[in-house]
This record gives structure tokens, sequence and C-alpha cells, in this order.
């Protein structure tokens, strides 16, 4: 698999099957990543604004900025499926 997916709900790349949620048949969505979507549900029921919070700091974790981070969950997440 090459083409690069997005997490429709945090924006996370999935780069793997494994990294992917599961619908209510327990099948993968590809969609969701497994952190944000299990059997069909979100496993957060969050605001926008409340994700944001939520993944700066797992992105602060991994090298970003923290401002940058913020910037670029503001800009990426109000395109993505489960915010428009
Ligand atoms: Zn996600």
């Amino acid at each position: 698999m090459n083409t690069q997916t997005f997490c429709q709900s945090c924006s996370m790349p999935i780069f793997e099957d494994a990294l992917k949620g599961t619908k209510a048949d327990g099948s993968r969505s590809d969609e969701f990543c497994t952190y944000c979507y299990q059997k069909g549900t979100f496993t957060q029921d969050v605001t926008m604004t409340e994700m944001i919070e939520i993944c700066v700091p797992h992105m602060v974790k991994s090298g970003m900025p923290e401002k940058e981070a913020r910037t670029l969950l503001k800009t990426t997440l109000p395109n993505l499926a489960r915010w428009k």
C-alpha cells in the first residue's frame, strides 16, 4: 500500500492496516484510525477543539514544536470527514 491515508478524525497517517479502526461488523475502516474508531463508533465523543488538544501532545512527543502542531491541526481537521 503506497497511497497515504489520513485518519478522517485526528489526521494521523494510517500507513498500515493495523492502524485502521474497525467497523461494526469487525472489518477495517478505510477512513478512521484504530485510536478514533472501534466497532463502528468513535472512541472519544469530543469536539474538534478537544480533538486538537488531544493530538497536540502526541505530535510534540514525535518532535514537532507545539505551536506548529496546533496550527497544522487547526488547518487540517476542519477538512476531515468527521468535522465537516
Ligand atoms: Zn484517528
